[in-house]
């Protein structure tokens, strides 16, 4: 069978194409099917999957909300069963503004995590997830002292100050994570949850940071507006837990 050839990574601007079926199958009573052409980004890494619809040939649409990465392919998710078949051609369209506000947020999680790091010395990060309908991400990480809100305003200034910059973020390739750390220095940054061996995605933010990730991201630093609050459930001394949220205006500034 063909190779699915996954275009999201290299280029996320692009949202609709046609394409072929590669393959179908019936998933707990719903339609899953990989085309040649995969523009959805499977859920990981702290993002959601990518949602939208397709068109099939007959010009039928379908929405889909779900994904699955199996088999070497991604799998769009229908729900439901109908017809189609491998060799079939289907028009796919991803759900731009979701897709738009996971790139904001992604790289708003890198900004917030860079500028915290910054900020304490250190930071053990815990978890970086941004929720499913893509409006917010939550991080929750462990710093070397006492987190107070003053840090919190601290923290979220420092990541205004990139996001005035609109500094260019990349996506780039290293060998290694060894030689990802000689060559980036202190902007080199890695969870100690993952442990990566050979090649490595890793995405740089000019002057700021680097970080090996495979979620897509805002091209710039400039993300737009949003609000970074504590998450309150929780007032654990070192505990640092914050919420991004995207808003469609400026709500305060330092
Ligand atoms: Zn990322």
């Amino acid at each position: 069978m063909t190779d699915q050839v996954n275009l999201y990574l290299r280029l996320p601007e692009i949202v609709s194409i046609s394409t072929t079926v590669l393959d179908t199958k019936s998933l707990l009573g719903n339609l899953a099917f990989a085309t040649s052409e995969n523009l959805v980004r499977a859920a990981g890494g702290g993002e959601p999957t990518d949602i939208g619809f397709i068109q099939t040939e007959s010009g039928h649409t379908r929405p889909f909300n779900q994904s699955a990465k199996f088999e070497g392919k991604v799998w769009i998710i229908c729900n439901g069963s109908f017809d189609l078949a491998a060799g079939d051609r289907v028009s796919i369209h991803i759900d731009t503004n979701h897709r738009g506000r996971r790139r904001r947020l992604h790289t708003a999680i890198h900004l917030a995590i860079r500028a915290a790091i910054n900020h304490f010395g250190f930071l053990d990060v815990h978890t970086a997830e941004i929720s499913d309908d893509a409006t917010s991400a939550d991080i929750t990480a462990e710093a070397s002292r006492q987190v107070r809100q003053s840090d919190i305003f601290a923290v979220d200034r420092a990541m205004r100050a990139y996001v005035i910059d609109a500094r260019p973020v990349r996506a780039v390739k290293a060998k290694s994570v060894e030689l990802a750390a000689q060559e980036y220095g202190d902007l080199f940054r890695i969870s100690d949850r993952h442990s990566l061996t050979g090649k490595i995605r890793l995405v740089c933010i000019d002057g700021v940071d680097a970080n090996p990730c495979s979620g897509l991201h805002h091209q710039t630093t400039n993300i737009g507006a949003y609000e970074l609050f504590p998450i309150m459930d929780t007032q654990s001394s070192n505990s640092f837990r914050v919420r991004i949220k995207l808003t469609s205006v400026w709500t305060y500034w330092y």
